[in-house]
């Protein structure tokens, strides 16, 4: 499997996984343009990409959707409650035509092309979130963003994964000293918000098995995070654990706005 990130964190999100001979995208809520044009830096055909998963409808997640599933007929798969909110939401000029939407059921595993895609529940202040646990070419990969709380369903999720992008949002006492309203400090924070750096690692260090082999942090905050804290506040948790970061899985933060390797 291959996973290229296009973009993290408040400002648009999306990324691409692709098998041996078949590619997805996981939300789209960065730019057609600039999309177009880190296919091209990548070299990635856009015909090679045949189907689209989305986690929820925040903006950030789904701005593009529309343009991107009609100009390439391409199908998007979401829950029924999410293309609802997408049909709703006015930041999607461009919505989903109804050929092309394809309903996905938390918990019930899909054949998707060449990748085995179950969705699951991921508690978040949206119409509904999910995050997605994918098999393709034997091996695993998971993503759980836009994640208030670790629920217990994504414990056995994490231990039976070989590659995992999680969400390290926010350092909790940055965003109580932070720029942001009471009002927005208590929704990141709640258990319907996001994860923090601390949650993040309590959950790799509890639910990482053996088969885990890499670790991309995703969706960090801008103004409540910066890349370093998210980094050393996970290592520090997971060392004080016995797990060593380099030897036992690798570990890497996603930039926000600049494409992976
Ligand atoms: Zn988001
Ligand atoms: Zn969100």
């Amino acid at each position: 499997m291959k996973f290229i990130s296009f973009g993290s964190g408040s400002s648009g999100n999306c990324y691409l996984l692709s098998s041996d001979d078949d590619a997805l995208l996981i939300d789209v809520g960065v730019g057609i343009r600039k999309l177009k044009k880190h296919f091209a830096d990548y070299g990635i055909n856009i015909g090679t990409i045949h189907n689209i998963l989305l986690t929820h409808d925040h903006a950030d997640h789904i701005k593009s959707v529309g343009s991107m599933s009609g100009t390439y007929h391409i199908p998007v798969w979401a829950t029924d409650l999410v293309h609802k909110g997408v049909t709703r939401n006015w930041m999607v000029k461009k919505k989903i035509e109804p050929i092309l939407a394809k309903t996905i059921e938390k918990n019930n595993k899909v054949q998707i092309g060449s990748f085995e895609v179950m969705a699951f529940n991921v508690p978040h202040d949206s119409s509904d979130n999910v995050g997605y646990k994918i098999v393709a070419d034997g091996e695993v990969f998971t993503i759980i963003t836009d994640c208030g709380h670790i629920t217990e369903e994504m414990g056995p999720i994490i231990s039976d994964t070989d590659y995992l992008v999680i969400e390290a949002n926010h350092d909790v006492e940055m965003v109580k000293n932070g720029p942001y309203p009471l009002v927005l400090q208590s929704r990141i924070l709640g258990p319907n918000g996001h994860l923090s750096n601390k949650a993040c690692g309590e959950a790799l260090a509890e639910f990482a098995s053996s088969r885990l082999k890499h670790v991309w942090l995703c969706h960090l905050s801008d103004k409540n995070n910066n890349p370093a804290m998210a980094y050393d506040t996970v290592v520090d948790i997971l060392s004080s654990n016995g797990i060593s970061v380099g030897k036992d899985f690798e570990l890497t933060v996603l930039k926000r706005t600049v494409p992976t390797e």
